[in-house]
């Protein structure tokens, strides 16, 4: 009996303590890199997209407040994990690298990387980047995917050289420009830029699929549950839904 007792004290006192704990923080603070339509883009003075969209409804059946920081991409993983925000959603892959520093919900969507060429170019397949000879200049977002393989398929294979930028656009930009030969980036963004901008077009062969996710600080599975279980009632229609909601053409000045 006294047992039994015990267990229930220690058990309303978890749970005063764990209210107590969700009262004093109303607000959840994501971390994104908002130049990455359709998932995160800048609209007037707000951070709108998928990744918003679906952060908001996560919060509102966790009953706290959105809080959405925008700020470069490099930084968000490591903000995660010293807390200074709860969680990153940001067309964020999955990592063996980043699985090291932060804990990721179950994922949500796919993401592929693919190549952005200008219409001429003579890059006209994914093998053109590794042919005997080839030495392109090739533009990526610091800290992405695209940017990891680019560097070690590209780069590191002595097939030429990566140029790193704070945002997809100015990537973008850049080629444009004539600056670079292609962009190396995920594919729903991609379409959004070559829709935005003429003489841009996507090589048809995909490189590498990735799965995107949630990270929060690591251990912090209180929080990675809830995440999960509202991802879990999520459908493929009310995903397609916020993908027909977000604008599908953002032009590449902000
Ligand atoms: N999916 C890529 C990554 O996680 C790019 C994400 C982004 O640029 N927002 O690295």
């Amino acid at each position: 009996m006294k047992k039994i007792l015990a267990v229930a004290l220690a058990l309303a006192l978890t749970l005063t303590a764990f209210a107590a704990c969700a009262e004093s923080k109303e607000t959840l603070t994501m971390a994104t890199n908002a130049s990455f339509p359709p998932y995160e883009y800048v609209e007037g003075d707000q951070v709108v997209g998928i990744d918003p969209e679906i952060a908001a409804a996560v919060c509102e059946k966790m009953g706290y407040d959105l809080e959405i920081v925008d700020t470069e991409f490099d930084s968000l993983i490591s903000g995660v994990a010293s807390g200074k925000y709860d969680f990153v959603m940001a067309g964020m892959t999955v990592t063996e690298e980043r699985k090291q520093m932060v804990s990721f919900s179950d994922t949500y969507a796919t993401g592929v990387q693919v190549v952005i060429v200008p219409e001429d170019s003579a890059i006209t397949s994914v093998d053109d980047l590794f042919a005997e000879g080839a030495d392109n200049a090739v533009g990526v977002q610091q800290g992405t995917t695209g940017d990891i393989c680019a560097t070690e398929d590209i780069e590191d294979a002595g097939f030429g050289t990566v140029e790193r930028f704070k945002t997809g656009t100015d990537a973008v930009l850049a080629l444009t420009t004539g600056k670079l030969d292609c962009v190396i980036i995920d594919n729903e963004p991609a379409k959004n830029f070559v829709a935005a901008n003429e003489g841009l077009t996507i090589l048809e062969t995909p490189w590498v699929e990735e799965d995107y996710a949630i990270g929060m600080k690591k251990g912090n599975t209180a929080l990675q549950s809830a995440i999960n279980e509202v991802l879990s009632t999520m459908t493929a229609d009310d995903y397609n839904a916020m993908m027909d909601d977000a604008i599908s053409v953002q032009p590449l000045s902000k």
